[in-house]
This record gives structure tokens, sequence and C-alpha cells, in this order.
């Protein structure tokens, strides 16, 4: 540490699957991760990555800190100490690093510097999110966002909707660009909500001002484009229950619960957060016929683009952004269609299909290995 004492952390890389390809998936600094987090998200990251068709299996990293009690200077030892720690089992044909909660772009930097330097060649395939400087892709931060918003924008041409209404809790990185492209494409954004609270304008809220708005760190009480709601709890239930066509969770797991998915007024929901919806409440969505794009299409975005990023990398030929974003578009939406085949034949409920393509595609990928040694 900066005052010369030493501290243990625990920390896990796990590597769930890697029937499909190279392991993928981030690693976060949060004092609440665990083993089994961590090999959760790992499962996912496998499934997300099958659903996209990427060439990749899944994985996850993690420690047990508190980084906003850190210096920069202790976090970047302790992520070189980490990368040393895993280094026999990752790289760019084994398991591809990428950021999570609280680790980003500097901390990549970070490890691209830490395997190349222990290799003795510069290396940046080692991790995706890396600064542009080091070879990121300057899609990388929409990404996730623009794919939600090709979804979104297919279920509503699948359900024919006009002009649809469309409430988002979260205003993050994904809600924020989900809310930027649905709105540049013509939807009505009418409810957003953050930690902020809740913005709601039946007209349609101004999206780019509250990008604006948002990006000056201004309070959204002081936003003149709709009603404010203030209270957290009040904002979460008037955005989570409005009368809208589409309602698309973007901030945490667990939104949807047992409590509330009843009183759920949307016909879609589309899933930008991990895990937005409790396993029960995804029970009564499913009797109330709603239709729920599930978190491992929807957000796929996010590593789509980051595949091009290791891919272009590999590759050392660079790509136009234009070619970036019709590789994403055309990557989820051939995931969607793929889902959406398997809904039709067997009529089943849209998260039920994309976890059955995963596992089919995945255990097919075992099955042609075989078992060695
Ligand atoms: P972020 O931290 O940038 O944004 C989170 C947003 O949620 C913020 O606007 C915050 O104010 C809001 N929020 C937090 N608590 C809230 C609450 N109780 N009520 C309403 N709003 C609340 O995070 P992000 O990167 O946008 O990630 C959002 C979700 O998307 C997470 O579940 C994440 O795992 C998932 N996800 C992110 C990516 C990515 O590329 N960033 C990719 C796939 C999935």
């Amino acid at each position: 540490m900066d005052n010369g004492s030493y501290e243990v952390f625990d920390g896990w890389r796990i590597q769930w699957n890697y029937a499909r390809g190279p392991c993928k998936g981030g690693f976060r600094y949060h004092p609440a991760v665990t083993y089994d987090e961590v090999a959760a998200l790992a499962g996912l990251m496998t499934w997300k990555c099958a659903v996209a068709n990427l060439p990749y299996g899944g994985a996850k990293g993690g420690i047990t800190c508190d980084p906003k009690k850190m210096s920069q200077r202790e976090l970047e030892r302790l992520t070189r100490r980490y990368i040393y720690m895993i280094l026999p089992i990752i790289g760019p044909g084994r398991d591809v690093l990428a950021p999570d909660v609280n680790t980003n772009e500097q901390t990549m930097a970070w490890v691209v510097d830490t395997y190349s330097m222990l290799l003795g060649y510069s290396e940046g395939g080692i991790t995706t999110g890396k600064p542009i400087e080091l070879g990121g892709s300057a899609t990388r931060l929409s990404a996730t966002g623009k794919g939600v918003a090709y979804v979104t924008q297919k279920a509503i041409e699948q359900k024919q909707l006009i002009k649809p209404t469309i409430a988002i809790q979260g205003f993050g990185n994904v809600g924020s660009f989900t809310a930027k492209f649905l709105h540049e494409a013509g939807n009505r954004i009418t409810a957003v909500s953050s930690l902020n609270g809740g913005i709601i304008n039946p007209d349609g809220i101004n999206i780019s001002k509250l990008f604006e708005h948002t990006r000056e760190s201004k309070p959204w009480s002081e936003f003149r484009n709709g009603e404010y709601i203030s209270n957290l709890d009040d904002a979460n239930r008037a955005i989570l229950e409005a009368e809208v066509d589409v309602l698309i969770p973007a901030a945490l797991e667990n939104q949807i619960t047992a409590e509330n998915a009843s009183r759920i007024a949307a016909p879609i929901i589309v899933e930008a957060a991990n895990g937005p919806t409790t396993t029960a409440a995804n029970e009564i969505l499913n009797q109330n016929g709603i239709f729920v794009i599930p978190d491992i299409l929807a957000n796929a975005g996010g590593v789509i683009v980051s595949y091009f990023e290791w891919a272009i990398g590999a590759q050392t030929f660079l790509w136009t952004k234009e070619a970036v974003d019709k590789g994403l578009q055309n990557a989820i939406l051939r995931a969607y269609h793929d889902v959406c085949e398997l809904v039709n034949t067997h009529e089943i409920p849209m998260r039920m299909g994309a976890y059955m393509l995963a596992i089919h595609r995945t255990a097919e990928a075992l099955r042609l290995r075989g078992f060695f040694p």
C-alpha cells in the first residue's frame, strides 16, 4: 500500500466453459465480490457469447476490495499483481479480459502493459475495452446501448407498433445510449429514471437535452422538459409500472420482482441490465403474456463489439466505425432471428429460446470435440 504496509486481497478468474473458443469476460473490483458471484457471471458470459454465435467461451474475474478507498497507484499494483498471478491461464487465444464494475480503460491499459512486459512483446489481444490509443474500439462505449436499440426496434416492428412509447430505468452507459438511439429512430421515450430521480413526459422527453444536462452533472430537478419525480422509490415505481409499450430496465439486477411484476403494464420488456428480473417475477410476466427479450440476447452488443476489437487487433488491420456498426447490427439481429425461430417452433418464451440456443451450441461444440485427455 502507499503507506508501506502490506494487504492481502482475494481474487478469482473463473473459466466456465471454453468449448466454443477462448474464454471471454470482464473482471470487477468490489467489496461484495465472491467466488459464487464470479462463477455465476462466468456462466452468463458463456451463454451470452453462444447466443451471439461468437467464437468464445465464458469467463469472469474479480477481486474483493474497495476501490473507492484505494489510490490509483494502489489500484495499479493490485491490477498488475492480479495479471501476474493468473498469467498461466490467460492470453489472446486462452482467455480475454475486459472491464466490468469499477475497472475501466486505464485498468485495461495496465493489463496490456503487464502482460506485454512479462511476455517480452506487445500484445493488446489480452483484453478488450482498451483505450483507443492502445487499439481499443471507438464504438465500444455506445455498443451495448446500440445493440439494445436494434433488438427493441426489431420487436417494435414485429408487434407492428406505431410511434411506441418507451420507459427506461437507468441513464448510465447502457440506458443513456439506448435512449439516444431509440429517440433518434423516432420513438417517444416518455419516462426515464436514475439515481437522480425520474422524468416523465407523455409527449416524449428530449433525450439529446437530457444527455447534455446529465453530462454537465446538472441535477435532474432542474431539467425543464418533463415532470420531475424526486424520490427514488417513487421514480422507480413510476418508470417500471408506466403505461408504455416498451419497458427497458437498464440499471441493476432484481428490479422486476414477484412484488411488482403483476403491475407492469408494458407488453414488451427489453432487459438491457444483467438479471433485472427475478425467477419468480419471470413466471408472472410469462403468465401475463409479456414479451421479454432476455439479457443474454438484449445486451450482447458490448461483447459483440469487443469481439471485433479482438479480431481487428489480431489482424493488425483497421476497420471503419461504419463496418463495426454494421457487424454489430448483423450479429445481434441474427441472434434475435435465431432465438425467434426456436420460440416459434416450440411455442416458448424468448428467455427459454435464448437459453436453448446457447446450451445447444455449447453442447454441440463439446460433443464434436469429445473428451481428452
Ligand atoms: P452505469 O453505472 O453506467 O449506469 C447505471 C445507471 O443506473 C445509472 O444511471 C444509475 O443512476 C442508475 N441506477 C442505479 N441504481 C438505480 C436505481 N435504484 N434506480 C434507478 N436507477 C438506478 O452502468 P451500465 O454500464 O450502464 O450498466 C447497467 C446494466 O447493464 C448493468 O446491469 C450491467 O451489468 C449491464 N450491462 C452493461 C454493459 C456495458 O457495456 N456497460 C454490457 C452488458 C450489460
